[in-house]
Order: C-alpha cells, then structure tokens, then sequence
C-alpha cells in the first residue's frame, strides 16, 4: 500500500455511467484522476460530462471548497495506470470484459496498489481468480450520481487483506464517502433488493397493472422512495440492469432475477434511460 496516506492518485478503467461519476468526484476532492477507456469519441464526451457533473456538484455544495481541483487525464492505454495508488474498475458488469481487464490492471501495477472494483452483483471472490494479488482486491459499489450520494457499499472477499481494508477506507476518508463494509455475495445487499425491485416494477407496466409514473409515484408517495425504481433503472442504465440482472439470475436462480421482456425490448431498441434520452422516460440529451 502507499506509504504516504495523503499522496492519492487514481486510475478509473471505463469511462461511462459511473467512470465519470467517480471521476468527478475524485477530481472535486482535489485527487488527480486518470481517466482509461477504449475510445476517443467516448474519452471526448466523458471529459464533458465530467465538467458538467463537477457544476451540478458544486451547485448542490457537495464537493470541498479548500482546496483545488485534482488533474483530470484521459488515455486509451490501460498502460497509463501503472502510477496509480489505486485503480477503480468501472467497465461493464460483464464477467468477460472484467476479467480482461483486471487481469491487465494486476500485470500493470505495482504491489501495494489498491485493485477496486464497482461490481454491481459479480461476486469479489470471482474476480480474485483474475488477479495476480488477491488480498488487494476489493469491491466498492459507489452509488449513482457517486458525487451526491455519500454512502458506499463495501464488499470484502474472501482474500482481501487488512492493509486493502485500511487503505479503501483513508480514500474513501478523502473523498467523503462513509463506507459500510458486507460480505461477498451475488448483488451484495444494495442490488439483490434493488435489482428485482426494479424488474418487478417493469413487469407491473408491462402487465398494464399501473403506469410509469403511477409506479414511481406510489414508490415516491408512499413508501418515501426518492425517484421511484422506473426512473431509477433510467439513471443506472437499462442495459447496465440487463446484464446485472443476468449476473443476478444465474447465480441465485431467483425468477425475480431473470430480466423481464420490456427491459429486454427497451435495450433492442436502444432506449438504455438517461444516456441514451429514452428509456422509461423521455430525456433531454446530456442533461
Ligand atoms: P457504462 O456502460 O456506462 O460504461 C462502461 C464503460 O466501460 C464504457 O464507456 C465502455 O466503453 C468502457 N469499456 C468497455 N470495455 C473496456 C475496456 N476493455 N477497457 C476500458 N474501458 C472499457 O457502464 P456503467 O453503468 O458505468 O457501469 C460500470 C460498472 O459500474 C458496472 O460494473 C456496473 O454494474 C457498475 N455500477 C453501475 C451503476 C450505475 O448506476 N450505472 C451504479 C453502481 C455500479
């Protein structure tokens, strides 16, 4: 681990949802950020959201204002994270694409380099078999948007180490975020009770029980749901909760977990939520 506790320097693989969330929370906390993806057009479009993310930060008060912000450096070698004190991995929760890249992060780094990966529901002890250094792999599920939302879910493996432990928690310290720490498990606890919430949601539109919006409303109103789950699935991305679902459902064998027809349908037509301005919802590209 770093000797130097206050010496951050963080690598993000994936520069989508949450590598731009991440991104602009670290930045705003004054942590210089390397920024991997695989392509120029969405490093261009990242560095975008990033800024503007950054202003809705500072509007809503949630980024200090002490000190300056940390250098943002975007690059499409997976190479350009060798420096880092910690990399997070924030590329889709496909197991296939994980593995490739976290086996080439763990052959770039140095030991003592945090490995943190934002799984939604692939498992730590899955994902230690692709690492060469297993005791420092560790899950942090930052929510969505990550620079709003304070809490963070934590998952240890099976492997992961004390020192691992101790240093997640003096950077997530730095870019205040409170931690709760749970064990490895399929969706840990956010997505194993998030996840079928928002599939059994869609199933009630698709069913013609209730609307869109009645759904969310009833959530909203009446259980003090913040958003509602419908539009929740369009700010996490409906097909980010396709494949976390399928993670889900193949693991667990949960029916709840086996992703229903209209979020199948909603990703064939590309309707993905807040990325792509439709989902549930209709959106205002990039707002
Ligand atoms: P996303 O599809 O928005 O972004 C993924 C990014 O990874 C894309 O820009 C893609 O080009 C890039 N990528 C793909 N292969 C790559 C590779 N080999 N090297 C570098 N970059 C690569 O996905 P997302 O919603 O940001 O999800 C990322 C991770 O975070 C997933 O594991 C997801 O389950 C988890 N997560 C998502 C949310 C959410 O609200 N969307 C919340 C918490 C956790």
């Amino acid at each position: 681990m770093s000797t130097d506790r206050t010496d951050h320097r963080l690598a993000i693989v994936g520069a989508g949802v949450m590598g731009t969330n991440i991104a602009a929370l670290a930045v705003g906390h004054g942590v210089p950020v390397v920024l991997v993806d695989i392509a120029d057009d969405v490093l261009a479009a990242a560095r975008k959201t990033i800024s503007r993310k950054l202003r809705h930060a500072q509007l809503m008060g949630s980024l200090p204002t002490d000190r300056p912000q940390g250098e943002l450096v975007t690059s499409r070698s997976l190479r350009d994270v060798a420096d880092a004190t910690t990399v997070i991995e924030a590329v889709p929760e496909l197991s296939a694409t994980k593995a490739e890249v976290l086996t080439e992060v763990s052959r770039t780094v140095r030991p003592g380099t945090v490995l943190i990966s934002n799984t939604s529901c692939i498992p730590v002890d899955e994902m230690a078999a692709w690492v060469a250094r297993p005791d420092e792999l560790v899950g942090v599920h930052f929510m969505n948007p990550a620079y709003l939302i304070t809490m963070v879910e934590i998952i240890r493996g099976s492997g992961t180490s004390d020192p691992t432990m101790e240093a997640v928690t003096v950077l997530l310290t730095a870019l205040g975020r409170k931690g709760l720490v749970v064990r490895d498990a399929p969706g840990f606890v956010i997505n194993r009770l998030l996840h079928p919430l928002i599939n059994s949601a869609a199933m009630l539109v698709a069913d013609g029980v209730a609307s869109v919006e009645v759904v969310d409303g009833l959530l909203e109103g009446c259980l003090g749901h913040s958003t509602g789950p419908l539009r929740t699935a369009d700010l996490i991305g409906i097909d980010n909760l396709v494949d976390s679902l399928n993670v889900l459902y193949e693991r667990t064998g949960d029916e709840r977990c086996r992703p229903c027809d209209l979020m199948l349908e909603k990703v064939k037509e590309g309707s993905l939520g807040r990325k792509s301005g439709r989902g549930f919802y209709d959106y205002d590209r990039g707002v």
